[in-house]
């Protein structure tokens, strides 16, 4: 069976009310991501840093899948599928794909500050001070900041590098290693960039299908595609 590897960003999620990142003047929700999703903005103040993951998950807990998340799901009636995203939400679990690889962490999800092995679901939305994990100590959420180590990259190296194709979705290929990523696909592998922004400038390699349209509208249509000239 053909594989097909995907890799999304803030953009697919967008449609279901989770801000992206880039759109808004470099403020995340209206914070500098220094503060909020590096390991120094950690060290000065903790506390905010929870409290706006909290935030996050918050309304990540209301939010659903939509087209594109669902027509990916779809997808893998008729072809081998991996899912290589950015977002540390968990819609593409909610829509019910099977193989998510999270490069960036997981928002629903809380890691041991002195056991890196010790990760834990997070029930609800909160994750306090004083919040700990059982060798006694404080919990952070399980997200790879700006400035840390991105472990699952050489998973989704070897992923991508075996793929048949690769779709890109809403992502602004600005935050490395996941932009180099598409690097390591075969050559002669039909890359499709999915984003309402693709447009001419939009260099990634040669012979990109750029579909200039939001995800919820671009994914169905690129699904529908492949699946009609699967044989
Ligand atoms: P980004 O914010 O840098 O870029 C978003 C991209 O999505 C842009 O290219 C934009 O044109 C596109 N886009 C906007 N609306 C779209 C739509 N309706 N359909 C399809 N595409 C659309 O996002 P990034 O490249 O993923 O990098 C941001 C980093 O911040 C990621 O590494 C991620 O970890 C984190 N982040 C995650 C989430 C999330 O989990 N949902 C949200 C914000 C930021």
């Amino acid at each position: 069976m053909k594989k097909i590897v995907v890799l999304t960003g803030a953009g697919i999620s967008a449609e279901s009310g989770i801000a992206t990142f880039r759109d808004a003047n470099g403020l995340w929700e209206g914070h500098d991501v220094m503060e909020v999703a590096t390991p120094e903005g950690w060290q000065a103040n903790p506390a905010l840093v929870l409290e706006f993951y909290n935030q996050r998950r918050k309304n990540g807990l209301e939010a659903q899948p939509n087209a594109g998340h669902l027509a990916l799901v779809e997808l893998e009636k008729h072809f081998e599928v991996e899912i290589i995203t950015q977002n540390v939400d968990n819609l593409h679990e909610k829509a019910g794909s099977s193989n998510i690889i999270h490069l960036h962490g997981e928002i629903f999800k809380s890691r041991s500050t002195i056991d890196s092995g010790l990760i834990y679901d997070i029930e609800g939305w909160e994750l306090n001070m004083e919040d700990t994990c059982e060798k006694g100590s404080q919990l952070r959420p399980h997200i790879v900041w700006f400035g840390e180590d991105v472990p699952m990259i050489e998973v989704a190296v070897e992923k991508i590098a075996d793929a048949d194709a690769v779709l890109i979705i809403g992502t602004s290929l600005a935050v490395y290693p996941a932009a180099g990523l598409v690097g390591y696909a075969p050559s002669d592998c039909p890359v499709y960039l999915i984003d309402p922004n693709a447009n001419d400038l939009t260099v990634i390699r040669d012979n990109v299908h750029k579909i200039a349209e939001k995800g919820s509208v671009g994914v169905p249509k690129v699904v529908e595609e492949l699946i009609s000239n699967k044989n």
